[in-house]
């Protein structure tokens, strides 16, 4: 029985989907005016995790992920500038030019860490209608107030507001920057609909005039249109309990006059060096980034399904290089069973895939699964070890298919400058000057070589 741990009720239930067979998902996606970074990645590595594991419990699933290339201003509390049309300006481009080559990089990131695109992929742009129609209906039941500059949602007239992140209003307010708009009737009151100013690229007509959707109801437009008015299962990184979610939960309650998701589900943060991902840190890693350095996407991949999905995983490179190693070795592991003709009792593998399966219901204990095929892995050659693994790949995504010899010992020697560099940069780690560590590790792959750490010195190969 697949349980899955429920944001809202704080408690990990038994899952059963409201149609028997499909699970009906929305997953909140980018917002497309920048490289998506590792930490924003590892939320759609959970979202896939989940996916597979749904499907290897035998459900279809109907997904929607949404696409925000409107209405995200700087900041949450819907004050800022639209963060598409700051990009744009910046780079000289339309907002619609900065939107498609975001996207296009998104999407090919996603396939690059082998995570499946969800069923339907939804725009926000492309549904300002439903947008309009959902903040019309919102004003007609009395939730929905004009002012000035837009249209907002009354909280005040919303039962239950808070009760995703069971913050008080005192404290939903306090976390965010207040901005005194004298006509909010509520500090915490959000736009639904903005009236766009003349400099404002992307606007739409409305019956407001002409404007731009804030960015709450595109979640809640959207998921409305394809998936009905209750859905299993509502995904997306914790940053987004506070707010983001908090705020779809009210205009879609106040819309149906029901209960629209019943299962929330949201991937934990990613930290860098146990600090926070920011920009003016320069730690803000791309999958680019990551290649540049020597590793690949699946490496980062394994590197995520080693911490379950709800705790805080701190990316470090040198657990990116134990990643690294431990998923070459994987697929060195299971080369020997590959190539393997002999068997092994069904009764024995029998017990792995019960145990596999037992992990992954538990609220996705991917990592406890993981452990379960390594601990497969050091049975004698057989192919049916090789095939049980593939099965499990359907969860793990680690693309075990590529199953290979380890490589051959590269007779060419080294450079006597790439050993020099490398021999430069474990001083430079003995005295924890990471960035000059960083530093020589990127001369050393200009150079064609990568360095990998291990417990006593480096290894250094040819790329
Ligand atoms: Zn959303």
């Amino acid at each position: 029985m697949l349980k899955l741990y429920n944001t809202l009720t704080r408690e990990k239930e038994e899952f059963h989907p409201i149609k028997q067979n499909v699970v009906t998902m929305y997953s909140c996606g980018p917002t497309v005016y920048n490289y998506a970074h590792i930490g924003n990645l590892r939320t759609y590595v959970f979202m896939d995790m989940l996916r597979r594991s749904l499907r290897y419990c035998g459900y279809k699933i109907k997904g929607v992920m949404n696409i925000t290339d409107v209405g995200h201003l700087l900041s949450d509390a819907d004050d800022g500038e639209d963060k598409m049309e700051k990009a744009a300006k910046e780079q000289k481009k339309t907002p619609r030019e900065i939107a498609d080559y975001y996207t296009e990089i998104f999407f090919k990131d996603l396939t690059r860490l082998n995570i499946g695109k969800p069923e339907i992929i939804a725009k926000a742009t492309e549904h300002i209608p439903d947008m309009i129609s959902y903040v019309q209906d919102l004003v007609k039941k009395g939730y929905g107030y004009e002012t000035s500059d837009g249209i907002y949602f009354d909280i005040a007239k919303f039962d239950g507001y808070g009760k995703l992140s069971r913050l008080n209003l005192d404290e939903q307010i306090a976390g965010a920057r207040v901005e005194v708009n004298t006509e909010k009737r509520h500090p915490a009151d959000f736009a639904l609909w903005k009236k766009a100013e003349k400099n404002h690229i992307m606007q739409w007509e409305s019956p407001w005039g002409m404007g731009y959707p804030g960015w709450h109801i595109e979640c809640s437009a959207m998921s409305r249109k394809y998936l009905g008015v209750t859905f299993d299962i509502h995904t997306g990184g914790v940053d987004h309990i506070p707010v983001h979610h908090e705020n779809e939960i009210a205009q879609s309650e106040a819309r149906e006059g029901a209960k629209t998701v019943n299962t929330w589900m949201h991937g934990e943060f990613m930290l860098v060096d146990g600090g926070k991902m920011s920009k003016s840190l320069g730690n803000t890693y791309t999958i680019d980034n990551l290649i540049e350095r020597g590793y690949s996407p699946l490496a980062f991949r394994y590197f995520c399904l080693n911490a379950h999905y709800r705790k805080k995983l701190n990316f470090t490179f040198e657990g990116m290089d134990a990643a690294q190693t431990a998923y070459t070795r994987l697929l060195e592991t299971l080369y020997k069973h590959k190539t393997s003709a002999e068997s092994t009792e069904p009764q024995k593998l029998d017990g792995y895939i019960k145990e596999f399966r037992s992990a992954v219901e538990d609220d996705l204990n991917l990592p406890l699964a993981l452990g379960v095929l390594w601990t497969m892995t050091k049975e004698k050659p057989s192919n049916d070890i090789y095939k049980t693994a593939l099965l499990f790949d359907e969860v793990l995504g680690l693309d075990l298919k590529a199953a290979r010899a380890p490589e051959k010992a590269n007779d060419e020697p080294v450079p006597d400058e790439v050993k020099a560099l490398a021999e430069k940069r474990l001083a430079a780690r003995k005295n924890k000057d990471w960035a000059e560590s960083d530093r020589l590790r990127e001369q050393i792959a200009a150079l064609g070589y990568s360095v990998t750490d291990g417990k006593d010195g480096f290894t250094v190969k040819k790329m």
